[in-house]
């Protein structure tokens, strides 16, 4: 018996169904010259069907705890699904990905699911789920770098989180980064990630989208690379989030998967991760997927209840969850037809919502951002309509680390929230350091 060893291909190609134009990964193209649509990275789906769904099982948790490059990484430990021919030697890695999935235990019981658990994406070298796809891109713009292309820079807009990891995985390959933020619109420990790591930060008198739109024109201007996720290498990496979970619960599909969204790149990376493993043969149904959007800047909410015959981007209203304030979302048509194949639902969180179901779950030892919190409200509201139903097995999956968002956390705790009650308030105690008045305190508490 004879056995080649498989080589595997990617290229970009076109989304729109009846084009399906092809790219390189290596020419710098984000969007379809015939069509202006977006690109997705399509895979050579019948040479990685040499190997048997059982046998990618295997091979991927045989990497699992490696200390050796490349797999030492979440995202690289699945190379041959990403980006399978780079050279390692080019990769950008921080060790991103292999985040832990958190059993919320009791809270699970007390909402009668038969598991709750929390994909901690926020536990990561920059704070968020988006150093997973940026491994990905500036790797790929480092091997092109090499090759001799000439970019001279590295740039998005951000609500805060992308810049933070373009930023850093820039910095670590030595490549120049522009970060174009919506002035005063991002949290103080955001603004001064990619200052840290010597970007130029652009503040800019609008919101993300009027960002989102510099950026598009100076990508076009000048030799810069465009780092935004409707470059779908970010995709790449990002789905790479399903893989994990999937294999964290022991190759076993959970009921839902509840997502916050706001540009809607990783919902569509979150569905493409689970698609490729149902096609592939490492597992054989699909989850349904949740889309949680803030009610301050919800335009797919808006479009869902119309059964997706429509799509109006708006503008976006203030919300703590200021990662997903964004009101015209790049990869909308990839994120409808993930909801649509995934029997998805979107729901939304009111800013009270919100922040109660955060501060809620961080009594069961998490400590959530905002953004997680509109997930998280999500799921109550999903358990309560009857969409979750009693014994399914749900994740949700937190975006960013709860420090990032110190300002929302303690704006909680001290009831200053506009507009909310603060629920779940834990006022801090001052008293005077004399054990009489501190038993008195604990007498009153416990
Ligand atoms: C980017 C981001 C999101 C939203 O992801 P999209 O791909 O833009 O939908 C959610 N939460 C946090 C913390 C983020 O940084
Ligand atoms: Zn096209």
């Amino acid at each position: 018996m004879s056995l080649s060893t498989p080589k595997f291909n990617a290229e970009f190609q076109c989304i729109k169904e009846g084009c399906g134009r092809k790219y390189p990964l290596n020419e710098i193209i984000y969007t379809c010259k015939d069509d202006g649509e977006l690109l997705e990275v399509s895979h050579d789906i019948e040479e990685l069907s040499k190997l048997s769904g059982k046998q990618w099982r295997e091979k991927f948790d045989s990497r699992l705890g490696s200390i050796h490059k490349p797999n030492n990484s979440g995202v690289w430990s699945k190379k041959e699904w990403v980006l399978p021919n780079i050279a390692d030697e080019n990769i950008v890695s921080s060790g991103e990905g292999n985040s832990h999935l958190y059993d919320t235990g009791r809270l699970a019981k007390e909402l009668g699911l038969s598991g709750l658990f929390v994909k901690q994406c926020g536990i990561s070298h920059t704070g968020s789920f988006k150093d997973l796809g940026m491994t990905v891109l500036v790797s790929q713009v480092n091997q092109m770098r090499a090759e001799g292309q000439d970019i001279q820079a590295v740039a998005c807009a951000s609500t805060g989180d992308t810049s933070a990891a373009l930023a850093s995985y820039a910095a670590k390959a030595g490549i120049p980064s522009i970060i174009f933020l919506p002035a005063n619109k991002v949290s103080a420990a955001q603004l001064i990630q990619p200052v840290s790591n010597g970007a130029l930060v652009l503040a800019l008198e609008t919101d993300f989208d009027g960002c989102m739109n510099i950026v598009k024109q100076v990508t076009q201007r000048k030799n810069i690379y465009l780092a935004n996720s409707m470059n779908s290498l970010r995709i790449e990496g990002q789905k790479t989030i399903s893989i994990e979970i999937v294999q964290q619960l022991a190759w076993q599909v959970p009921d839902w998967v509840v997502i916050p969204g706001g540009n809607l790149g990783n919902v569509s990376a979150l569905g493409k991760g689970f698609e490729m493993m149902k096609d592939l043969g490492l597992i054989d149904k699909l989850p349904r997927i949740c889309l949680a959007q803030a009610a301050n800047a919800s335009p797919l909410y808006a479009s869902f209840k119309s059964g997706y015959k429509e799509f109006s981007p708006i503008t976006a209203k203030k919300t703590l969850a200021s990662a997903i304030q964004i009101g015209d979302p790049v990869s909308v048509k990839k994120a409808v037809k993930i909801l649509q194949k995934f029997q998805g639902v979107v729901e939304i969180a009111t800013e009270e919502e919100l922040s109660d179901a955060a501060h809620r779950a961080d009594r069961y030892g998490l400590y959530n951002c905002p953004h997680t919190g509109v997930a998280l409200a999500a799921t109550f509201k999903l358990i309560e309509s009857g969409n979750i139903q009693k014994n399914d097995k749900v994740v949700v999956i937190s975006t960013a680390h709860g420090l990032k968002f110190t300002e929302f956390k303690v704006q909680y705790h001290k009831g200053e929230i506009p507009n909310t009650d603060s629920r779940l308030i834990n006022r801090i105690v001052e008293c005077e350091a004399n054990i009489e008045k501190v038993m008195k305190v604990l007498e009153s508490r416990i």
